[in-house]
């Protein structure tokens, strides 16, 4: 199923996604008692929001070979975790602003991201599938340049705006054969599958809940092939991933 957060007018509202109809259900479709409401609206009407408002984004580094090979990194020999806080997440067409007192250096991440459905801690993973409700898109938006000159990732991945999520939640999907593009002003500079990934989903789901207890609406942004590149003011980025759809935004 896809599930979507949406604006219309003033009022948040949840809903599932069919073709081009959303039917509005009562509650967050992160709660299990959520009905079908009778309002339905078309796509093209409503704001898509972020699906998911996460308490905390956990970003993996290096996680498909080619992108470490182009970084000049080493290969790491468990997952490299850093965090991104809530408040860099921004929806599907919404801007991505660019800090340019502060960084001369800005590059989109087109990744997979992993939404967490129930409370996860010290899960195996075999088990790992049971604690994950679906599957976006995410933009990890990353200041090279700082990446590179401070030695922690925090300031780099961090800034307001450095995390569009959505546009939907695909509940129905193998995550392990996906494929995953990323196009700038039109260009296919990001082209991979998921199948290439170091650590896969649930490799990383059973590995970050060994260290901190993931949330219902969590995110897990899975890393990035290679063809990272810059972004400038004015562009516009659009990362496809198999089955789930595309994510775009604009750069001012
Ligand atoms: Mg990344």
């Amino acid at each position: 199923m896809k599930f979507v957060r949406f604006q219309t007018y003033s009022k948040i509202r949840y809903g599932i996604l069919e073709g081009e109809d959303v039917f509005e259900i009562s509650d967050n479709f992160l709660r299990d008692n959520f009905k079908k409401l009778n309002s339905r609206f078309d796509l093209a009407d409503i704001k898509l929001l972020s699906p998911v408002e996460p308490s905390k984004i956990i970003g993996i580094g290096l996680n498909y070979a080619e992108h470490i090979e182009e970084l000049k990194f080493k290969k790491p020999e468990t997952p490299v975790m850093f965090l991104k806080p809530s408040t860099t997440v921004i929806s599907h067409l919404d801007y991505i602003v660019y800090p340019k007192r502060i960084s001369k250096r800005v590059d989109y991440e087109g990744e997979l991201a992993v939404v967490i459905g129930k409370r996860a801690k010290n899960v195996k993973i075999d088990e790992a599938g049971n604690f994950i409700f679906g599957y976006t898109i995410i933009n990890d938006v990353t200041a090279r340049d700082l990446q590179s000159s401070d030695s922690q990732w925090t300031r780099a991945k961090g800034f307001d705006t450095f995390a569009p999520i959505g546009p939907l939640i695909e509940t129905d999907l193998e995550p392990t054969n996906l494929n995953i593009k990323t196009l700038l002003n039109g260009e296919i500079k990001q082209n991979s599958n998921t199948s290439n990934m170091i650590f896969n989903v649930y490799e990383l789901v059973s590995f970050i809940s060994q260290t901190m207890t993931l949330l219902p609406g969590d995110v897990i942004a899975t890393g990035t092939p290679k063809g990272v590149g810059a972004i400038d003011i004015g562009d516009e980025i659009e990362i496809e991933i198999e089955n789930i759809g595309k994510l775009k935004n604009s750069v001012r």
